[in-house]
Formats: C-alpha cells, structure tokens, sequence
C-alpha cells in the first residue's frame, strides 16, 4: 500500500500547447481522498478520470477523452504526479491540450514541490508484478519483471550523430525523479517537423520547447544531459504507466517504445493479469524535500 496524497494549494499555468498551438490556462486543484487524477475541462463543462480506458489517441503524445472532448499531451504532468506520489488532483483547463511548458517535467515539478505535497492519511493498494509478461510490436517490446521496487530501464536507437543507442535503467522515486528525469525535453527531427504541421501536429512546437534535430545535430539549444533523448522517454513512460491508476512494483524494461507501445502493452498487461494488488509496504516514492 501507498498513502494517499494530494498538493497543500492551488496551482496555476499558462502555456502553449505543443500540438494544437493553443495558449492554455490549466489550475491544479487540492482533492478529496479516493479522487484519483481528475481531468476538468471547464469550457466543456465535461471531467474525467486519468485512466487506461479514456485514452483515444496516441499519436505523438498520449490523449485522453471522453463523449468528443480530449485533452492531448498529458504524459508529462502525468508523470509528475506519478513520480511524485500524488493520486488525488484536479486538473482543470479551458482548451484541449496540456501546455508544453519547456518540453519537460520541471516548471510542474517545481511549482509542486513549491507548495508541497500533503499525505492524506488514507493508503490505497499498488499494483504488483507478481510474473514476467513481455510485449511486442512492430519495432517495439515492453517486458515487465517482478522486482522489489519500481524501476525502469529504456533502450532506444536512433540512426543520428547525437542519439545512436541510448540504454538507462533506474529505480524510480520522487528525489532521482526530479534531478535525472524531470528536465529532460521532448526532441523532434527538422525533417519531420513539415509533416506534423500538415497533419496538425506541431503548431506550438518551437527551440523554446522541443530539442530540435538536423541531420547532423541540435538546431538552436544545447542538451541538459548528454543522454536527454532516452531520459525523455523514461518521463514519457512514467506518465502513460500511472494510467493504471495504482503505484507500480517491478522492473519495466522497454526497447524502442513510443506512447503507442506504452499502452498497448498496459491494455495488455491488464489481460493477462501478471499482477496483483497489495496491501504491502510501498518502497517508492520517498521524496526527501531536503535533498532537491
Ligand atoms: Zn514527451
């Protein structure tokens, strides 16, 4: 088991939507215990809950929808409330799409921690992988192993002068989350970037908000880490793995993945129940404010 927890106050964002190009007003909101993570999209007047079955795309980002209204790009702040054990939020937002920010995990992080995080006195189970399951698609397979905490190890391989084969594997919790994880940027290829925007993806893209590569390297920016690209996926997997709703135990291990992969493997994962939900002590998720 897991305690409960949600932010001590209000916070609020403005920001470009990385796809849709549109300025976004989003409010994180205090919640009740038993809440769970809890999408408001106030100019729909519709709310729902951040949750396997209300994914409807995964193209490019992870987009979650219900009845025709979605919200796209939520892996990001997704990630953050997983990392940083918060299961009970409201996020409310007058458009369709989570603001980009700096294409990574900080501003929602430090803007977390600024306020704090409170612990609601009341635990809920965490999903244990109890057998291995592996999935395969395409050039991709997510394979998950019991293991005693949560950990993720991410292979990806990109023929370009900067990326090649990056491989990272760490245990996860909220201190490495926020000073190895969190910072790292979305990154996108020059070559494909006329594409998206023909396929109305892209338009609030900019070097402000996305590591942007050309045949031979960075377009504009320097990287935070020299392997950014594969710490970015870890941040994108831990957004699209917290729609499972529990805190996770056990080793995933992903080669080449993408948020399609992320959830077919989930949906996957579900059926064949390798898994079960415990009342057992929870290792992850110790953030020592000190330290970050
Ligand atoms: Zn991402």
């Amino acid at each position: 088991m897991a305690f409960q927890k949600t932010i001590k106050s209000e916070i609020s964002f403005t920001g470009i939507g990385i796809h849709t190009g549109k300025i976004i007003n989003i409010r994180l909101i205090p919640a009740q215990r038993d809440t769970g993570v809890v999408f408001y999209r106030k100019d729909k007047g519709v709310s729902f809950k951040a949750k396997l079955p209300f994914v409807i795309d995964t193209s490019l980002a992870t987009t979650i929808g219900f009845d025709g209204i979605k919200i796209r790009t939520v892996e990001h702040l997704l990630a953050s409330f997983h990392a940083l054990g918060i299961t009970n939020i409201i996020v409310e937002l007058d458009g369709g799409e989570i603001p980009v920010m700096d294409g990574s995990a900080l501003k929602f992080v430090e803007a977390i921690l600024q306020v704090g995080i409170a612990k609601q006195g009341k635990t809920m189970p965490i999903l244990k992988i109890t057998n291995p399951f592996i999935y395969e698609e395409k050039f991709s397979r997510v394979s998950v192993f019991p293991h005693k905490g949560f950990r993720i190890t991410y292979k990806i391989f990109y023929e370009h002068p900067l990326i090649g084969e990056q491989t990272l594997s760490m245990d996860i919790n909220g201190t490495n989350f926020v000073r190895e994880i969190a910072p790292a940027r979305t990154f996108g290829f020059l070559r494909d970037i006329q594409y998206l925007l023909k396929n109305g993806f892209a338009r609030g893209g900019s070097l402000d908000n996305a590591i942007v590569l050309d045949e031979k390297g960075l377009v504009g920016s320097s990287l935070r880490f020299r392997d950014e690209f594969v710490r970015h996926k870890i941040l994108d997997a831990l957004g699209d793995f917290s729609l499972l709703g529990y805190p996770l135990q056990g080793h995933f291990v992903i080669e080449k993945g993408g948020h399609t992969a992320h959830v077919n493997f989930l949906k996957n994962l579900l059926q064949a129940g390798c898994f079960e939900l415990t009342e057992e002590p929870y290792f992850s998720f110790s953030l020592s404010p000190q330290t970050v």
